[in-house]
């Protein structure tokens, strides 16, 4: 009874080693490692460290690890040294130009949520996130930081953004029967990623793209979405401004990141703006009713953003109280699941 079983112990062991493992995959995708395998697979450690302009007995160990994550292959040569290509996985998630690439995200993981979650202590303690200590005061003030930073960070959330909604995009914007909408607002829409995939599932549906009036300006830098005249852009405040006419709203990955008051305030303009029988949908990660999984919601609440993870119970519950009727709730398994709802 006193003695481990093996099945357990390697369950601590792999949590224990699970922010090497994610370290391991930020650095070899910020390095371009799996870029340059596809488009030159085959190469040994030092060639690769040349490439990349790093140490050979770092890359031969980046390499090796990389192979262990299932992330590539090695090829022994018989008395040569080993050659390196990607694996499927790699090919499909972590390729700069790959359509289901996750090297925005990546790239956000590593250089924003890393440093809050390295303070998670501390987060933990005050029940607040750690903007201030993880990156200074002056790079969170928007105001001090010079535009070209402001740009920078902001492009690369956007970046973020826009990799997860192409891969979500689809499971969301097919997960319910929409063809009596006619037009949609993607509310906090950023890049236009989930709104594409809301016109390509339905060849009725124009979708106009609300976010932030620089949000909206730096969209032009990510696709030529603007050839489908299906799709156009409102720059605005949506706690504020009048909000675009629309049969439904789309509220994909914002509610979470507010605390409800400010949510209360964003539903109930809504509701004001729709008319009965008009629709939205929302799409977040559903917690359990249970409040146990899945685990990336629970992992993602402890960034200690100032709004919750909820249940699709209790989103039902908040849309009702904004005059919302529940319709349908979509598990959809991809990363977002969806509610849609209808103005009663
Ligand atoms: N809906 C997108 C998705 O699922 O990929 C992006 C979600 S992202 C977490 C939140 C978005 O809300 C950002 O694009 C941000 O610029 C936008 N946003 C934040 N505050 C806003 C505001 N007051 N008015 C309009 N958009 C806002």
């Amino acid at each position: 009874d006193s003695e481990p079983k093996n099945e357990d112990l390697q369950r601590i062991v792999d949590l224990m080693d699970g922010f090497k493992a994610s370290k391991a995959l930020f650095t070899a995708s910020k390095m371009c490692v799996f870029d340059l395998l596809q488009s030159r697979p085959g190469l040994d450690a030092a060639q690769v460290a040349q490439e990349i302009k790093a140490s050979v007995k770092g890359t031969q160990r980046l390499l090796e690890a990389c192979v262990s994550l299932g992330l590539l292959r090695s090829k022994e040569r018989t008395c040569k040294k080993p050659v390196f290509e990607n694996t499927d996985l790699a090919s499909r998630f972590l390729l700069t130009d790959a359509p289901c690439s996750l090297r925005g995200y990546i790239q956000h993981c590593n250089d924003t949520v890393w440093p809050l979650f390295s303070h998670l202590e501390s987060a933990v303690w005050e029940g607040a996130n750690q903007r201030e200590k993880a990156f200074g005061k002056t790079s969170t003030d928007m105001f001090q930081d010079t535009f070209y930073k402001r740009q920078e960070v902001q492009l690369r959330f956007m970046n973020a953004m826009h990799s997860i909604a192409k891969v979500t995009g689809q499971a969301v914007a097919t997960a319910f029967d929409l063809s009596r909408f006619k037009t949609a607002c993607d509310l906090g829409g950023c890049t236009g990623a989930m709104a594409y995939e809301f016109t390509k599932a339905h060849p009725g549906l124009s979708v106009t793209v609300f976010d932030l009036p620089a949000v909206v300006e730096m969209s032009e830098h990510f696709h030529p979405l603007h050839a489908d005249n299906r799709m156009s852009f409102v720059g605005g405040d949506f706690f504020k401004d009048e909000l675009p006419k629309a049969d439904l709203y789309v509220l994909a990955r914002i509610l979470h990141d507010w605390p409800d008051e400010r949510v209360h305030i964003l539903l109930s303009k809504i509701a004001d703006a729709c008319s009965p029988g008009c629709g939205l949908l929302l799409s977040e990660i559903f917690l359990d009713e249970d409040r146990g999984g899945p685990r990336r919601g629970l992992l993602q609440a402890l960034s200690m953003s100032e709004g919750s993870q909820r249940s699709a119970a209790e989103y039902g519950l908040l849309l009702k109280s904004h005059g919302f009727t529940t319709v349908h709730v979509r598990h959809t398994d991809s990363l977002l699941d969806a509610i849609l709802c209808i103005k009663a």
